[in-house]
């Protein structure tokens, strides 16, 4: 059993593919945060066949767009940590990519406003911002309408 995909029961999903599913998560310092988790379970990046390196590359190359025209964000940063998985003993890595979309301008929506503080520097790992289903419903849509005009 998969430890990972235990814990995080997949939803608000905007994009899934035969190996790759990419939700909205619930914490929103950065708006539109998502993860994209591979399906089958596989502990390093080192471990991924070509085909599902292929895979990951034509879903990068609909979010930049997508979040681009959905909220304006630019640049992705996008990367492959785990880290967390590694303070359990023993650790339960399962291979995923966090997806900090980044802002030159502040973005309004459903009331809230979102400020990227640190446009052009490294995101801040400890920002925190959470928000109900329904603002996560929200941006997931809006997302999923962008990736859909592509
Ligand atoms: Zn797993």
């Amino acid at each position: 059993m998969c430890q990972f995909l235990a814990n995080k029961p997949l939803k608000n999903q905007i994009l899934t593919t035969e190996h790759w599913t990419v939700g909205i998560v619930p914490d929103q310092p950065y708006l539109g945060r998502a993860l994209i988790t591979l399906r089958a379970h596989k502990e390093s990046l080192g471990k991924l066949s070509t085909e599902e390196w292929q895979e990951f590359q034509t879903i990068v190359q609909k979010l930049e767009p997508a979040y681009e025209q959905a909220f304006g964000a630019k640049p992705l940063n996008i990367g492959c940590f785990m880290n967390h998985a590694y303070r359990a003993e023993p650790p339960h890595p399962h291979v995923h990519w966090q997806i900090f979309p980044r802002y030159k301008a502040p973005v309004h929506l459903m009331g809230m406003e979102f400020i990227d503080g640190r446009y052009g520097s490294f995101y801040d790992d400890d920002a925190h911002r959470p928000v109900d289903e329904s603002m996560v419903a929200e941006i997931a849509q809006r997302l999923k309408s962008a990736i859909d005009s592509l």
